[in-house]
């Protein structure tokens, strides 16, 4: 449902975790991931380009042939030999073509559902079937919803097959089928009350239902939000905490943990089966309050050394310390704010014109949604430049963080950290060479080269000077 609805979906998603189906925001994100609260690793780009693999057997540091930019070998700068060169830009043009023809394809769904009344035969099934507005609501949004999941398939389809093509999916189909259908039936029970709740407002305040729709979906976000690692998750992976399956990681990490000195429970902590079904790297931060945790995934913990393991924790602790799920909730709150106001600006003026030849009564007329959506979509899509930089900033600010946490730790640690970006970008197939558009519109991360670049000219230190955020 994702790259539809993207607007509506963005903060949503947000806070649903990690599944490249459950992505929502496909639309806004590609082959996703963890998009779950953003806070995702250090993947080489955003969630939906999640990270993904060659089918890393010469990347594996245990095998023999691997490694062309093994541990020992000191970093410069991003460089991959050039069969993996090609690969990583093949794929990066798929991804940035997949993400612009995603965007039009799923506006192009929204109105073929307007121009064959699809919208308008769910109402009139739904209101023959009850006079009630909640019985109404349970017809009417998930008959929407599977409608689109279905129309929109093809193209989830399509960035798996891109996934395994690459490599980066070793999921098999029935598993991936099973895993897209359990998004789906989650994304439908939370929708379905979100537009249950929408209509009672929009009936009840024409004018302001904007302000007041806004304001009750957030605690359903917040709590969305908090019980997402204890419930969703888990659905698609397994969790276990991390210091049960690697006690040399867990005194490295304790050190580290100490040398941030912020008070991370070891419990909060995770680790994720994630090997079974990719061979990206990656890690994440999710949750809020009780349920606030970082994870990492096994495949990281299987290709990256301890070192490199710990920065990678030293990021996603940053992200952590520095309340970058809340800060983030905030500002897509606000964001949210502005798409709604102008949705309600302009769905008057589509209604007055469009309205009967869709055979939509008004406003406060189920069948209004996809209009609703429509427009969601096309002004999400111009805000998603500001939120894409928002979140790059918070992940340079992470690795900033992280190369502060780690200094005085590991030894070389600079040199650490961009050997730990180089493994990334190798084993998920980071562009070294991104085109900029695709960075300016579609990036929720800081490209490779240029988180490599900062590992090794970020010194405070040199000059006598301390940590921004880590004294
Ligand atoms: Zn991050």
């Amino acid at each position: 449902m994702n790259r539809l609805a993207a607007g509506f979906v963005l903060l949503y998603t947000w806070a649903l975790p990690l599944h490249p189906s459950l992505d929502a925001s496909e639309a806004k994100n590609q082959g996703g991931e963890n998009v779950a609260v953003r806070a995702e690793a250090v993947s080489a780009h955003s969630a939906r380009r999640s990270g993904e693999s060659p089918t890393s057997a010469s990347i594996d540091p245990g095998s023999p042939g691997a490694a062309t930019s093994s541990v020992g070998q000191q970093v410069a700068t991003y460089t991959l030999p050039p069969d993996l060169y090609k690969k990583a830009h093949d794929r990066s043009r798929i991804h940035f073509r997949l993400a612009l023809v995603s965007l039009v394809y799923g506006l192009v769904v929204l109105w073929v559902i307007l121009h064959w009344r699809i919208g308008a035969k769910y109402r009139d099934w739904a209101e023959r079937l009850s006079r009630k507005r909640f019985l109404q609501a349970l017809v009417f949004a998930p008959l929407l919803l599977l409608t689109i999941a279905v129309l929109t398939a093809p193209l989830d389809v399509y960035s798996e097959v891109v996934e395994k093509k690459f490599g980066i999916s070793i999921q098999g189909w029935g598993s991936w089928g099973w895993d897209w259908l359990k998004s789906q039936l989650i994304s439908m029970v939370i929708f379905t009350i979100l537009i249950w709740l929408l209509y009672i407002v929009i009936r009840r305040s024409p004018r302001r239902w904007w302000f007041y729709f806004w304001l009750v979906s957030l605690p359903i976000i917040v709590f969305v939000i908090f019980i997402a690692p204890w419930v969703i998750a888990p659905l698609f992976n397994k969790f276990e905490p991390l210091q049960q399956k690697d006690p040399t990681l867990t005194t490295a990490l304790g050190q580290l943990v100490e040398r941030a000195g912020e008070n991370i429970p070891r419990e909060r902590m995770f680790w994720m089966g994630a090997a079974e079904k990719t061979t990206a790297l990656n890690a994440y931060v999710t949750g809020i309050g009780a349920s606030k945790r970082i994870v990492v995934y096994d495949t990281t913990i299987a290709k990256a050394t301890v070192p490199q393991i710990v920065f990678i924790t030293g990021h996603e602790m940053g992200h952590y310390v520095l309340l970058h799920v809340p800060k983030g909730l905030a500002f897509f709150s606000g964001l949210f704010l502005l798409l709604f106001y102008l949705g309600y600006r302009l769905i008057g003026w589509v209604l007055a014109r469009w309205g009967s030849k869709w055979a939509i009564r008004g406003l406060d007329d189920w069948a209004s949604l996809p209009v609703l959506l429509l427009l969601l979509s096309v002004f999400s899509f111009v805000t998603n430049p500001a939120a894409n930089a928002f979140s790059r900033h918070q992940e340079h600010q992470a690795d900033q963080y992280g190369l502060e946490v780690t200094h005085g730790l590991t030894p070389d640690s600079s040199q650490v950290a961009a050997q730990a970006f180089q493994k990334l970008g190798e084993v998920d197939l980071a562009d070294p060479n991104p085109n900029p558009v695709d960075v300016f519109l579609f990036y929720d991360h800081p490209t490779i080269p240029d988180r490599i670049q900062f590992s090794l000219t970020y010194a405070p230190w040199t000059t006598g000077g301390s940590g921004e955020f880590v004294k």
